[in-house]
């Protein structure tokens, strides 16, 4: 009997042990949630009518015990918003509190929940204002978390082992969704509803994850050491986006003027461009102090200085390969620095 007991000792004895080694190697994430789909909540399994943010951390946590096998997860609600409700409020109180984590070494790695309208947005903001190289994955779902087939859980699994693999550790702010890693800067929601709504339309995926594993294929040399140093921001100065299309008037740029914007980023037709009235608008406006950064409406490829128009006589800034969205957010940083508009430029051309 008395064997038996120490047989028996000595197996929990090692079973302890053997919880205490894996658990000192688990990494250490805080999952930040700040609502959308992925904590949306419908009606019905099958119908398509949800309202986005309404499942709180806990609830997400525990529909998913099996990232616990990947890491030690804790939970903060940041926010409980649609993300087509997200603002610079948030913004600056989301990356303050990653910057924090950080620096107090309070986890290895971040991972945001997040609706997917603005999620690249979000990613892009994130990567140009977080002061380390530690991964920050932002999630989210395109199907409700009531739903059949529903994504989200999924997504929430592989985001989690992004973020605790040691091949993450110097990645720094990407999106996980539907098996694929983007680039924060690279990241754009191309399908109202499809679940493989990201894509980067130049570059492709850097990574993959599948059967629990996470592979890297490229890395973006776009990923500035540097990041703006929001700490103590309250807002961002006024940066609006005008579109551009056939026989298209100029009334959004004269808002925006009498707003007060401090820069304007034109969505413009093919390579950044625009009709005469349009163009007259914007000359005014950039006299007037504005920053106009020409950017396209197309979705993929850059939009190049000097090509039918003529950015020198003008004072025209160009976005690059950035979409309109992001060239927003880069402007919008850019500002909280310096108006000068060849070191913005330059900021196009690296970040
Ligand atoms: N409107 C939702 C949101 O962005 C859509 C989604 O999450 O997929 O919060």
């Amino acid at each position: 009997m008395k064997r038996i007991h120490q047989i028996l000792f000595a197996f929990l004895f090692i079973i302890q042990i053997h919880g205490q080694v894996t658990n000192e190697n688990k990494a250490r994430i805080i999952i930040l949630a700040t609502g959308g789909t992925i904590a949306g909540s419908g009606e019905s399994s099958t119908k398509s009518a949800y309202t986005a943010g309404k499942i709180p951390i806990d609830n997400l946590l525990n529909a998913v015990p099996e990232m616990y096998k990947y890491a030690d997860i804790k939970g903060e609600q940041i926010a409980q918003i649609g993300s087509q409700d997200m603002n610079i409020e948030t913004w600056l109180k989301l990356s303050n509190r990653i910057n924090q984590i950080f620096e107090n070494n309070e986890a290895d790695g971040v991972v945001v929940t997040h609706g997917t309208d603005t999620q690249e947005e979000t990613a892009y903001f994130l990567s140009l204002t977080i002061n380390s190289k530690k991964p920050v994955v932002l999630v989210g779902a395109m199907r409700p978390a009531t739903a059949m087939s529903q994504d989200g859980n999924k997504n929430l699994l592989d985001a989690v082992m992004v973020a605790s693999s040691p091949e993450s550790k110097e990645i720094g702010v990407v999106t996980a969704m539907n098996e694929e890693i983007f680039a924060a800067r690279d990241v754009t929601k191309t399908i109202t509803t499809s679940i493989a709504t990201f894509q980067s339309r130049n570059f492709g995926p850097i990574g993959l994850i599948y059967d629990g594993k996470v592979s890297y294929y490229y890395k973006t040399l776009r990923n500035p050491a540097k990041k703006f140093n929001i700490k103590g921001l309250k807002t961002l100065p006024l940066v609006e986006i005008v579109y551009g299309y056939a026989d298209a008037k100029p009334s959004a740029i004269i808002a925006a003027q009498k707003d007060r914007a401090a820069g304007i980023v034109y969505a413009g037709m093919g390579n950044g461009n625009f009709n005469a009235t349009v163009g007259k608008a914007l000359e005014s406006a950039s006299k007037d102090g504005i920053i106009i950064c020409r950017s396209s409406r197309t979705g993929g490829g850059r939009v190049t200085l000097y090509n039918e128009v003529d950015d020198k006589a003008l004072g025209f800034i160009v976005a690059d390969d950035l979409n309109p969205q992001k060239a927003r957010i880069l402007l919008m940083l850019a500002l909280t620095e310096t108006k000068d508009k060849i070191k913005i430029q330059d900021m196009f051309f690296n970040y």
